[in-house]
């Protein structure tokens, strides 16, 4: 029993963090672009995803079949294995501290948090070639939940400040980025525009005392 309570622990801890990780991946490599970080080889995915894909499924294109020429929009061979690279840290130090169910319940969370992320997005985006609802349509609690899912990415694809989650929003909640509302910003969204707004009243202001200052010493010289 014990074991089992270990287990249920570790894969809370194992969703919460592959949450942190999915939002600042999302955030730091796919809307940000890393020119030195690892050699810059990382800024193809900053183009794929925020250049390319991003305008591409917005508003009414949101849900549509993608056309032959475009860009597949999963994350690429590469994502799981070095998922799995990078998280073999926490997978060797839980086996050794808790023991092996705990150890491998570790990889397995990651992955299958992994195929979440690329199983939602697909169906955000896609719908089924023949037209016809996919299965969770047919029960209200599975629909209800999809769309709990589809909202938030439809509202990140409006504005990317906002919904960096796919999966589960604890990073976006702890950040102050999450919501399921259109209208709504949140307060990291809030706080980040009033700073804005701040440095450019200063800039302006600034420039204003400058053209007075240029300008006093003329009317000096004409009294
Ligand atoms: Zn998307
Ligand atoms: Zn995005």
């Amino acid at each position: 029993m014990e074991q089992v309570l270990t287990v249920v622990l570790v894969v809370f801890a194992c969703v919460a963090f592959a949450s942190v990780l999915e939002g600042l991946f999302h955030q730091f490599i796919l809307h940000t672009p890393q020119k030195r970080l690892l050699g810059g080889v990382l800024e193809r995915s900053y183009v794929a995803h925020a250049v390319e894909h991003h305008p591409a499924y917005r508003g009414e294109e949101y849900h549509r079949p993608a056309p032959e020429e475009e860009a597949p929009i999963s994350l690429g061979p590469f994502m799981w294995p070095a998922t799995m690279i990078v998280t073999s840290p926490i997978t060797i130090g839980v086996w050794l501290w808790l023991g092996p169910a705990a150890g491998l319940a570790v990889p397995i969370t990651f992955t299958l948090y992994y195929v979440m992320y690329e199983f939602l997005h697909w169906h955000m985006h896609f719908p089924r070639p023949d037209g016809k609802p996919r299965w969770y349509h047919a029960f209200p609690p599975t629909l209800q939940l999809f769309r709990w899912f589809d909202k938030r990415h439809f509202i990140h694809h409006e504005s990317d400040d906002r919904n960096f989650n796919v999966v589960i929003p604890i990073y976006d909640i702890v950040t102050g980025r999450y919501t399921t509302r259109e209208d709504v910003h949140p307060w990291a969204v809030r706080v980040r525009k009033a700073k804005a707004m701040r440095k450019s009243a200063e800039i302006r202001a600034a420039r204003a005392a400058a053209m007075v200052e240029e300008r006093e010493p003329e009317t000096v010289g004409k009294n």
